[in-house]
């Protein structure tokens, strides 16, 4: 059952409401009584979805670099590091 969410035209009251499909969308503001509630697209199953989209993408890209057969410190071998002795 999906939630939807409301937000109040007159007093920005904001709720969730678990619904049916079927049911019909809500109107009546709980907290100043008027028929001012809009419904919102939920936001819970976006975040979901973004999330775990995320966490695929870092992944994937995430790769590790190659390593270096050098001993050197540095890529050049020219640095203070490694002509100190
Ligand atoms: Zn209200």
């Amino acid at each position: 059952m999906p939630i939807y969410e409301y937000a109040c035209g007159a007093c920005g009251h904001e709720l969730e409401e678990l619904q049916k499909m079927s049911d019909a969308p809500l109107k009546t503001c709980p907290s100043c009584g008027k028929d001012e509630l809009q419904k919102l697209i939920s936001a819970a199953g976006f975040r979901l979805k973004g999330s775990g989209w995320y966490e695929t993408d870092f992944k994937t890209k995430k790769a590790e670099p190659p390593k270096k057969s050098s001993d050197t410190p540095c890529a050049t071998g020219a640095c203070s590091a490694c002509v100190a002795d």
